[in-house]
Order: C-alpha cells, then sequence, then structure tokens
C-alpha cells in the first residue's frame, strides 16, 4: 500500500505533539511539526521519490528522510508508536478536543492528574482548571463545551444528555406520521444510566420510516420487516420496531424490559395470553404480577412480590445533602444557595465543602472551618426555620483515615467521607481505606463510593456487599450521588443495602444552585434499585434528620 503525504505528515505532527505533552526535546518535536507542515505543501507524492531524493527536498533533513523511508515501508514510525505507548488513551484522546493543545494537556495530566475525559469535563464542572496557570475562565467554557460536543459525536450518551433529544424527535415523528402510532421504549424508557440507542415501537411502516429518514440525511444502518435502524446526522443510534394496533402493548413491554426480566415473563405459562392487551396494567394482571412501573422493569426480584411497596418521587426529596459552596470549589455562595433551598422548598441543606488535602479544591484549612461555621451560626440565625448544617467531604486519605484530627471532626453536624485521590488502586488497598474509612465514628455518610465517571472512568474496585456490611454495622450511610455521570453506587445494589438496613442518601453533590436540579437524576436511579423514601436520608424531614444526627452522635 502507498501511503500518500497526508498520511505522512499526519505521523509527523501526532509525534511532535506528543513529544511536547511528554515535555521531551523541543527542538527536535518542532522539527517534526515543521516536517509535516512541509510534506503537506510538497507538490510531489513521496511514495514515489527515490530514497536518495528525500533528503534533499524542501524542509526535510536527513533524520526526517529516514523516518519517511521508515513510514514508507512499514506504515509506521516506531518512535511514535514508543511514544503512544507510553501516554494513557484518555490523553491520547484529549488531542481531540478543540482549545487545548500539547501544553495544556501536560498541565492536565501531569498537574491535575486528570488522565481522561470524562474526567476532564468533571473538573470543569468543580472550577478546577481555573486554577492552574494558562487556564482562565473562558478557557474552562471552551472546554467544556467542545469536550461535551465531543462526547455527542460518539456513539453511547449519559441519560441525561439524550432527555431533550429524545423528547425533541418523539414530537417531530408523531408530527410527520399523522395516523401513526409511536412510543419511546428501550433502555430510555427504562431509565437506564446509559443510553446506547434510542428506540421506539410504531405503527408505521418500514418503507414510510426508510423513506423519511433518508430525506432527513440519516443513514440506514439496518432494516427488515420487524423494523429499521438508523444513524442521525448528530450520531445517534434509532430503533424502530415495527407492529400492528393490536399487538402495540405487548410489544411496547417486550421491548421495554431487560433481557432477566423479560425472559421470567416468558417463562410463565400465561405468557400466550398476553399479545392482545390493550393496557399494560391488563398485561400484568394477565401474567399475574403487580402493577410494575417500567423502571422495576429490570432484576427478577420484582417478580417475586404481589404488592410493591410506592418507591421514592422527585418530591420525597426534603433536603439538599452534600453541596458545596465558593468557600472551596462551588460557584455560589453559601447564603445564595440556601435562598435557593428555601425557594425550592427545601427543609434544610448541608454544606460540604471539600477537606484541606484537596488543595485542587481550594480545601479547608482547620482556621477557615472555625470562620465558615461563625458565617453558618449568622445565617441560621437569619433564615429561621430553614438550617444549615456544617459539614464537610473529608478526603479518605490514603491509609483510610480522615483529613482531620478527631478534635475538629468533632465540630461538624456530620461528615461525608470520600476518596478522590489516588484512585487507581488494587480492590485490597480500595477497600482497607473504605472500610476504614467507615469505621470511624465520624463518618456519616459514605461519598460516592466507587468513584466511578459513566462513560469515562471506571470507578476502582470494591467490594460491594463487604462495604453494605460495614456500613450496616457502623450506621453508615451510603450515598447515591445524583450528578448524572456519577450515579454512584450503582442503584444496582440498593436492594441488598435496604435489605441489610442500611440507608441510601440520595445528594446532588452540587457544585452551583443549578446542581441542585440533579437529585431528579439520583431519584430516577434510586427508583429503579426499588428505593422507597423512608430509606433515603435526604427524604427526612429536618425534626427527623436533627433526631438521626443525634442518635449518630450518641453512638
Ligand atoms: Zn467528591
Ligand atoms: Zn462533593
Amino acid at each position: 500500500m502507498a501511503y500518500d503525504n497526508y498520511y505522512i505528515a499526519d505521523q509527523f505532527t501526532l509525534l511532535s505533539k506528543l513529544m511536547d505533552i511528554h515535555g521531551e526535546n523541543t527542538f527536535k518535536s518542532k522539527s517534526y511539526s515543521s516536517a509535516a507542515f512541509n510534506i503537506e505543501k510538497l507538490p510531489l507524492s513521496l511514495a514515489e521519490t527515490p530514497a536518495e531524493k528525500l533528503s534533499t527536498l524542501k524542509g526535510i533533513g536527513d533524520s526526517v528522510a529516514k523516518k519517511v523511508l521508515e513510514i514508507l515501508e512499514t506504515g509506521k514510525l516506531q518512535a511514535l508508536e514508543d511514544m503512544i505507548k507510553k501516554t494513557p488513551p484518555g490523553v491520547l484522546e484529549m488531542l481531540n478536543i478543540k482549545g487545548i493543545g500539547p501544553k495544556k494537556i501536560a498541565t492536565i495530566w501531569k498537574e491535575m492528574e486528570v488522565e481522561s475525559l470524562g474526567e476532564l469535563l468533571y473538573a470543569c464542572n468543580e472550577n478546577r482548571l481555573m486554577l492552574y496557570k494558562g487556564f482562565g475562565e473562558k478557557t474552562q467554557t471552551n472546554v467544556q463545551e467542545a469536550i461535551e460536543f465531543y462526547f455527542r459525536n460518539q456513539g453511547s450518551h449519559l441519560f441525561a444528555e439524550t432527555e431533550a433529544y429524545a423528547a425533541a424527535v418523539d414530537a417531530t415523528l408523531k408530527e410527520n406520521f399523522t395516523g401513526a402510532r409511536f412510543a419511546l421504549t428501550g433502555e430510555f424508557r427504562r431509565g437506564l444510566e446509559i443510553i446506547n440507542q434510542l428506540e421506539w415501537v410504531t405503527t408505521a411502516t418500514p418503507n414510510a420510516l426508510k423513506q423519511y429518514f433518508l430525506d432527513g440525511q440519516y443513514t440506514i444502518e439496518d432494516e427488515h420487516d420487524a423494523g429499521i435502524t438508523v444513524k442521525s446526522p448528530e450520531n445517534k443510534k434509532l430503533a424502530f420496531h415495527v407492529t400492528d394496533d393490536a399487538r402495540f402493548t405487548a410489544r411496547l413491554f417486550e421491548t421495554s424490559c431487560s433481557d432477566v426480566f423479560l425472559d421470567a415473563c416468558r417463562a410463565k405459562k400465561e405468557w400466550s395470553s398476553i399479545h392482545d392487551a390493550q393496557t399494560e396494567e391488563e398485561l400484568l394482571t394477565r401474567l399475574g404480577l403487580a402493577d410494575i412501573p417500567v423502571y422495576l422493569r429490570e432484576q427478577e426480584w420484582v417478580l417475586n412480590h404481589t404488592a410493591l411497596q410506592p418507591v421514592i418521587q422527585t418530591a420525597d426529596i426534603k433536603a439538599i445533602i452534600h453541596s458545596h459552596s465558593n468557600w472551596s470549589d462551588g460557584g455560589n455562595t453559601i447564603e445564595e444557595m440556601a435562598k435557593a433551598c428555601i425557594a425550592l422548598g427545601y427543609e434544610y441543606m448541608v454544606i460540604s465543602d471539600h477537606s484541606k488535602s484537596a488543595f485542587y479544591a481550594n480545601g479547608l484549612s482547620e482556621e477557615r472551618i472555625r470562620e465558615q461555621h461563625r458565617y453558618v451560626d449568622e445565617l441560621n440565625e437569619k433564615l429561621k426555620p430553614f438550617k444549615i448544617f456544617k459539614s464537610i467531604e473529608s478526603d479518605i486519605l490514603n491509609d483510610g483515615s480522615l483529613d482531620y484530627p478527631d478534635a475538629v471532626l468533632s465540630t461538624f453536624d456530620l461528615v461525608i467521607a470520600s476518596v478522590h485521590s489516588n484512585l487507581k488502586m488494587t480492590e485490597e488497598k480500595a477497600m482497607m481505606r473504605l472500610l476504614k474509612a467507615i469505621e470511624n465514628p465520624y463518618t456519616t455518610i459514605l461519598g460516592h463510593p466507587t468513584g466511578r465517571l459513566l462513560l469515562s472512568r471506571k470507578g476502582y474496585p470494591v467490594d460491594h456487599t463487604k462495604i453494605i456490611d460495614a456500613c450496616a454495622a457502623h450506621h453508615v450511610v451510603i450515598e447515591l450521588n445524583a450528578h448524572p455521570r456519577r450515579l454512584d453506587m450503582d442503584w444496582r445494589w440498593i436492594r441488598e443495602a435496604t435489605g441489610k438496613n442500611v440507608l441510601i442518601s440520595i445528594d446532588p453533590d452540587a457544585h452551583t444552585i443549578e446542581g441542585f436540579d440533579d437529585c431528579r437524576h439520583g431519584v430516577l436511579a434510586a427508583q429503579k434499585g426499588g428505593l422507597t423514601k423512608e430509606q433515603n436520608l435526604s427524604s427526612f424531614s429536618l425534626k427527623e434528620f436533627e433526631a438521626f444526627l443525634s442518635k449518630k452522635k450518641r453512638g
């Protein structure tokens, strides 16, 4: 295969960028980037140039000529391969983001210790970029937008990021196919945290759908009698299950259950009777099941209950627990946040700025904690009966201890303990840190227990059952961090936790007033785990919350 000049130039460009990221010889990296520039401008093809002539071409010296030959012969450049091997894939991916060049990427990786785009986006969200040299507020906003754009163009999306799109497509379809029925189904209808494709059940014909999408510049990925799958110009996958009026409900039911749940339903002898059910309630009754809401059609345990307890609703959230103010890395003053809470009808707020080890987040020194507590006392006087609780998001240090001595920890109403540093660790190490933090008598809530960032960071490996057991033994609440990129703990573990009487707390981890709205996503996830409001700490009334805290303090 012949490699064209552009391909060759690209190898040099990438090599030069990676050398800059790794802080290697700038003279050399500059010579590679100018070689790339010159190669793109050459009027002749390098592949067709005799080897001995290469080094005589404008802008190409001996060393570059040697590398050009290597590419022409092998298709690769060893120096580049070596450089790629030394770079985490997430850092390589940052090169796709407009607005951050190699120098900035080096700072992001080496100084901020951020190794993936998802983490970087989250760091923008926490205003962390602005603290570094060369990054202003404007850069931070640009980077944030560029990453969001990049993510939108990848295959999978957070639920939160597909909501508006799904609603818009749904409305347009119903408008354009008068007389046909459309209903959103699949992962989206169940409210899964990650959406790989949007799905509809419809009575429109595959042909009509095909024509409509071709006209709209969509690409057809798959088509058959029972449906069609297309990809939108924005790179979103849409799948359509075609059926008739009579079977519409049955098809909707089938396509919106998880595989495990559906298999269990199919195994029932009544399954053959469902095809003409007109409502899902009727269908479930025919199967001898309770009226199981769609978000619960995930796990098998749901099938064994004839009556389900009502699950938590957004309106059941009575408080904002876990929030950051401008004392650390948040965007608003505590007073602004408290007033927003009052306006939204919340009864109290837990202010939990970062602790002193989180230097990147302007974590609070012991002196500033005392100062903040005086300020909170004043505000509480002013804002009665609303109450602000004094808390801290205390870093769980490398050895599992919390970030302050007991004398300081005892001055908080409650403590949220979270891991923020050295996230790359074995399960053994992670469990040692977490269990020690859970055993600490000052820990009230275990914050985002795995540290995952959906679609970008897996989270450290943990043994969920052991964590749940330890929290049960030490009366520690497990957070369900409601940020749509976290949703940590994973809802799949809620049932086990509540079965062992461990409380969950749906917390927005808000860094601005707008962040309060994330509670909604936490509730959606919690519903999937069957959480009731009685099992959720942030649903406690002010009185109940105070009683809970004093009981915890008494041990
Ligand atoms: Zn945190
Ligand atoms: Zn936090």
